[in-house]
């Protein structure tokens, strides 16, 4: 049985006069101006309290360090990238230390014979990207934060995106794992071997866990030579559900890209409005559809895909002109979330569904904003059947929250009643808690609780997050 972890405000100070005395070199912020900045991720609604302090560690001995004397003072603590989470996963907690992981961003070896880079969790997506293309490799997780959310936040999260249908989510990247427990001491699990069953699967396990089970200092990835360039096609559809029956279209018709993202009419505009991309607005829906595949093989997909949208009732179609236009439509789809932020007060939920389902879930997406009488504007990774509903408030509604709070509700249940998830790749963190035991059951809850209580036993990292209270 996890202990619930004890706040003792008292306990706070003498924690942080043994950081200063047994770790001197690690950075600590205890300034309420810098712990501000720690608080909250980027689910803006959640407010929780400033921290006791923020660490800045740069070693691994010096993050186990902090955690045995945690672990002794019986300090919470939230592990913490880039910030950019969308479940509250990295939110501070009362009395409790942060460790911020943004001063260790090493690549600290990049092995081209055996495809993996092995790196520290502090590096932006983008610049681990960045760093394996220059030699000539591919790092596949793609999220849309690419440029403001760090590998560790990805592997806290299981982080997916935009290529996941062809390349997986994160933790299919995860060969090789470096360790914090609760305990404070410092375990490595796998290597650089691509195929090892033995024993449990640790890092799976850790990998989605939301910096609940352990804190990660290392990770070995794997890498891919590098696909060739992408080809882009759009094509618009006269209502959602014709998109829907279209990504079923494509699988049908044995075509595999590599991003297949969904936007509907009110992105579309918001979109266009920011980038000025000549799209077709008057459209319910689009999908992009980008193929990876060499030359002649990447035409001939788009064909096959061009053909299965029209099949499925699309009223146009059209295809990238070149390279600089198809990173344009990207990088535009990227930006999504920000041109939703320009309509109102944006919450973007992260349901999941069987692909098959995909046009059920966007009727029941259609019947609660009518129902609740709000704008709920949709994209997503609709090839894995992942769709973000994002719902937007009107700021001066004097009733904006209670609809909100009907409205993810009614979002949630309906993506578990289709057979799907809560959250794909977002993650439960705190916003989600109350519908774990819902979706999972409540045998698969224990089962979580005994794992907890197994690597955790003091409750002392990140409490309050992924597992409702008991
Ligand atoms: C505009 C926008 C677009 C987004 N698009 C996507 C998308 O396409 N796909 C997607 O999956 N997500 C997306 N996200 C959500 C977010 O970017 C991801 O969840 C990302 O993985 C978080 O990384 P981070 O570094 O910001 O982590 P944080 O928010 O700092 O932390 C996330 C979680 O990981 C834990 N954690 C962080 N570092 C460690 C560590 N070293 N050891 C153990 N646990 C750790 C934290 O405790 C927390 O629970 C998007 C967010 C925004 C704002």
């Amino acid at each position: 049985m996890v202990q619930p972890v004890v706040i003792d405000q008292s306990a706070g100070g003498a924690f942080l006069r043994a950081i200063g005395a047994i770790l001197p070199g690690v950075t600590l912020l205890t300034d309420p101006l810098d712990l501000e900045a720690y608080r909250r991720d980027e689910t803006a609604y959640l407010e929780p309290p400033p921290p006791l302090a923020v660490a800045l560690p740069t070693t691994t001995a010096e993050v186990a360090g902090l955690v045995r004397l945690a672990a002794e003072h019986r300090i919470p603590i939230v592990p913490r990238g880039a910030g950019s989470g969308l479940s509250g996963g990295a939110t501070s907690v009362a009395g409790g230390l942060t460790i911020s992981f943004m001063r260790m961003n090493r690549v600290l070896e990049i092995d081209r014979a055996n495809l993996v880079v092995v790196t520290q969790p502090g590096i932006l997506n983008a610049a681990l990207k960045r760093a394996v293309a220059a030699e000539g490799l591919f790092y596949a997780p793609d999220p849309a934060s690419t440029e403001i959310c760090s590998i560790g936040g990805n592997l806290g999260t299981n982080a997916g995106g935009l290529c996941c249908l062809k390349y997986g989510v994160t933790r299919d990247a995860v060969v090789g794992l470096e360790v914090v427990t609760a305990a404070g001491e410092i375990v490595r699990l796998g290597g650089k071997t691509t195929k090892d069953v033995a024993g449990y699967g640790l890092i799976p396990l850790i990998v989605g866990s939301q910096g609940t089970l352990a804190l990660i200092t290392e990770a070995t990835l794997r890498l891919r030579p590098t696909p060739p360039p992408k080809a882009t096609l759009l094509a618009f559809f006269p209502s959602l559900i014709a998109a829907g029956d279209a990504v079923s279209a494509l699988a049908a018709a044995g075509v595999e890209p590599c991003t297949l993202e969904l936007l509907d009419r009110t992105t579309i505009r918001a979109v266009d409005d920011d980038h000025n991309l000549g799209l077709d607005r008057d459209a319910a829906a689009m999908l992009m559809i980008e193929s990876d595949l060499p030359g002649a093989a990447a035409t001939r997909a788009l064909e096959l895909a061009e053909a299965a949208c029209l099949g499925a009732g699309a009223a146009s179609t059209i295809v990238a002109a070149d390279q600089a236009e198809a990173d344009m439509l990207r990088q535009a789809r990227r930006l999504a979330f920000n041109s939703m932020e320009r309509l109102g007060v944006a919450r973007m939920e992260d349901v999941g569904v069987p692909r098959g389902r995909v046009p059920e879930l966007l009727a029941e997406i259609e019947r609660i904003a009518a129902e609740q009488g709000l704008l709920i504007a949709t994209f997503g990774h609709v090839g894995d059947g992942n769709l973000h509903p994002n719902i937007i408030l009107d700021r001066e509604d004097p009733d904006g929250e209670a609809k909100l709070g009907r409205a993810t509700d009614a979002l949630y249940r309906a993506a578990i009643a289709l057979g799907g998830t809560v959250t794909a790749e977002h993650g439960i963190g705190v916003s989600r808690r109350d519908y774990l035991e819902l979706q999972r059951g409540s045998r698969a809850l224990a089962m979580m609780r005994a794992v907890k209580a197994a690597l955790d036993p003091l409750g002392i990292l990140n409490p309050g997050k992924v597992l409702p209270d008991a």
